[in-house]
């Protein structure tokens, strides 16, 4: 592959890691309930075609995703799953979302009848799968009224080109150690469900739980959970990790090989840009080729760490766009050596969940946010 990438930066995908953390989940939750594997943001900075398709074989029945565009690269390499457009789709990406046979959240009564319109008008003959977002504490999008939801039950199943397939929710803290709120939203959504059963309407696929809920709440599961940082091995939070219910193996390594090293022997010792950091005569800075343009943080510039030869160096200066210097100290190192910034080497370990820590995010940040210029290998 070095003859392919022509920087030598690179993210391990671990398949079998993901596939054990699939199965690990799968155990805990009842065995009707299917997984819908979250791949949103190229599956959490993880590669999407490749998470999505080794995500199916181990599994998952479903995909899901934050907008159409992000569906639409996963249909073009062939994959046939159903997938779910998790935010809100414009009218005008409607059309676009049946022709590649893309299910959309819904919350409004007037999207729904628009949609409707649009799809009839355009004659297509596909129809186009929906899912109803149901608002009970997230407070992003979905319907809050009773009312409100009827309205788009009674649209969705009278019309000749949607089709109601699910219904959803969302919960805030599922992570956390007070219960009080998800155990609050999962009854208003379970009051919501039944109201539309007495109405004699025939309940579509019923989904709730993130991986959170799912390990937490395994009795939330219903018909379907909508499973992401799981799958890539992270918990949701310290509190979950915590609960020991489920075990997770972090599926991402992020790996380099030194660009340069040099010995500094001559003055200035100053390394990067507002030289903040001054060399000692003697010490070896070594040049790594990832920056934060890369999605490597600039705030990690004289704080983070590498590996380098199973130990950690220490990031000297500030982190560039594309590059960042570590020093080796009295050590050595050649051009070449490979480094580690998220992952194992030998004993030594660098967690996403420490990075995160250090910039005062989430672990989901860290690997989100991982550029779509670093190639991602499935190992
Ligand atoms: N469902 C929805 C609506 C989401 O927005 C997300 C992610 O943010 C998920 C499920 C997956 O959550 P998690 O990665 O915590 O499993």
């Amino acid at each position: 592959w070095v003859n392919k990438f022509c920087r030598e930066t690179w993210i391990e995908v671990n398949l079998n890691a993901l596939e054990k953390n699939l199965r690990a989940i799968r155990r805990h939750i009842p065995k009707k309930t299917k997984i819908m594997a979250v791949v949103k943001a190229n599956a959490y900075g993880h590669g999407s075609v490749g998470v999505a398709r080794h995500a199916l074989k181990a599994g998952a029945s479903a995909l899901a995703v934050a907008i159409l565009e992000e569906a639409i690269v996963l249909r073009k390499a062939g994959i046939t799953a159903p997938i779910l457009v998790l935010g809100f789709t414009p009218l005008k990406c409607v059309k676009e979302a049946a022709v590649w046979n893309v299910q959309l959240s819904a919350f409004q009564v007037e999207w729904v009848k628009e949609a409707q319109k649009i799809l009839e008008k355009a004659g297509s003959s596909k129809l186009l799968g929906i899912h109803i977002n149901v608002d009970t504490g997230m407070g992003r999008l979905g319907v809050r009224l009773q009312d409100e939801l009827l309205a788009i039950v009674e649209a969705l199943t009278t019309s000749r080109s949607l089709i109601w397939k699910g219904i959803f929710t969302h919960f805030s803290t599922a992570d956390e150690p007070d219960t009080a709120l998800t155990r609050l939203q999962h009854n208003l959504f379970i009051r919501l469900l039944r109201f539309l059963e007495q109405e004699g309407f025939q309940l579509p696929t019923v989904h709730m739980s993130n991986t959170a809920a799912a390990i937490a709440f395994p009795e939330f599961s219903a018909d379907m959970v909508r499973i992401g940082i799981g799958i890539y091995g992270l918990y949701p939070s310290e509190h979950i990790k915590q609960l020991d219910l489920v075990t997770l193996i972090p599926v991402l390594s992020l790996k380099a090989r030194l660009s340069y090293v040099k010995v500094m022997l001559t003055e200035p010792l100053t390394i990067s840009y507002g030289a903040t950091y001054i060399a000692n005569l003697g010490e070896v800075i070594a040049t790594v080729p990832i920056g934060y343009a890369d999605g490597y943080s600039r705030a990690l510039s004289n704080r983070g760490f590498v590996l380098h030869r199973g130990r950690r160096v220490p990031i000297a200066g500030r982190v560039t766009m594309d590059q960042l210097m570590v020093s080796l100290g009295e050590r050595k190192g050649k051009q070449g050596d490979e480094v580690v910034i998220y992952g194992r080497q030998n004993k030594a370990e660098i967690t996403v969940d420490e990075v995160a820590e250090m910039l005062d995010t989430i672990n989901y940040e860290v690997v989100a946010t991982l550029s779509h210029r670093i190639p991602r290998l499935f190992i």
